[in-house]
């Protein structure tokens, strides 16, 4: 048996094979031995190496729950923040990150911003017609489309049902709603495939700056007072909440911005 440097074997008469392990206190100059019977020793052995095994085992398996749990921790994460039809993000991130983008506004006249709120029109008839699934495919592919469409910079949130918003930082003024418009077109122009029919889809828009000032929930009033003209209007277009001049552009009226964006998004 190996006994190792400080273990020796010693023989008595009356007591058997013993292990002697010494250990020297360097402190106060002592020596202690202690003796363990021989056989007494074997099961010491073992019983160290079970518990330094069960140690290990208990390590590997702490070590895994953590990972687990991260993990977990992350979807919980990533569902609260992201939509998991459309792949946009949801109104919650939408209420804990936007106020940041206002408040950065209303310090720094750079940090100029607009929304986009977006609706389906008339979603209900394609879930009528072609069923929920249908529907749940539009919004999916709309969400898609939407994401393709954005910059990095942009913010596309679903705020519920098949009403979305759309949170651009602009270099320049117009710019969020020249984006609307490019949205609303790509839309028109994609049919969404179903079955053996494809379901054409249309949204109508609200857009809105953000007013130094003003509060998230002001300005997406704005925007949805805006949408609701677009619908009252007869749907299919953007109305700015601040225009210039007049109201918003009519799809007939809307010929060259379509030109324009279709060499950017191809036929
Ligand atoms: P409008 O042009 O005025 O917006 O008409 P609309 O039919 O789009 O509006 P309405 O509010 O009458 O209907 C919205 C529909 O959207 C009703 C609801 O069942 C459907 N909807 C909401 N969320 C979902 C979803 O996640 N999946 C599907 N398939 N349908 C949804
Ligand atoms: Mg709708
Ligand atoms: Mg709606």
């Amino acid at each position: 048996m190996q006994l190792g440097p400080q273990a020796r074997l010693l023989r008595l008469p009356a007591r058997g094979s013993m292990v002697a392990v010494t250990r020297t206190l360097h402190d106060v100059g002592w020596r202690l031995s202690v003796l363990v019977p021989l056989a007494d020793f074997g099961h010491t052995l073992w019983f160290y190496a079970l518990l330094g095994l069960l140690i290990g085992m208990l390590a590997v398996t702490l070590g895994l729950l953590m990972v687990l749990r991260e993990l977990y921790q992350r979807r919980v994460l990533e569902a609260a923040i992201r939509d998991p039809l459309t792949g946009l993000y949801t109104r919650m991130y939408m209420n804990e990150t936007m106020p940041r983008l206002v408040a950065r506004h209303n310090r720094d006249p750079d940090g100029a911003f607009g929304v986009i709120i977006l609706d389906v029109d008339l979603f209900k008839q394609v879930n009528d017609r072609h069923g929920h699934l249908a529907g749940d495919r539009v919004l999916a592919e709309l969400g898609a489309l939407i994401r393709a469409q954005c910059e990095d910079t942009d913010i596309a949130v679903r705020l519920g049902g098949e009403e979305l918003a759309v949170f651009h930082v602009r270099e320049a003024p117009g710019e969020t709603l020249r984006l609307a418009e490019r949205l609303r077109i790509v839309v028109q122009r994609r049919a969404v495939r179903w079955e053996n029919s494809e379901i054409p889809v249309t949204v109508s828009g609200g857009v809105a700056e953000h007013r130094v000032g003003e509060t998230l929930v002001q300005l997406l009033q704005r925007a949805d007072q805006a949408l609701y003209q677009a619908k009252r209007a007869g749907r299919n277009r953007i109305i700015d909440a601040d225009p210039p001049t007049s109201g918003g552009l009519p799809p007939g009226l809307c010929s060259q911005i379509d030109g324009l964006v279709a060499d950017e998004v191809g036929r």
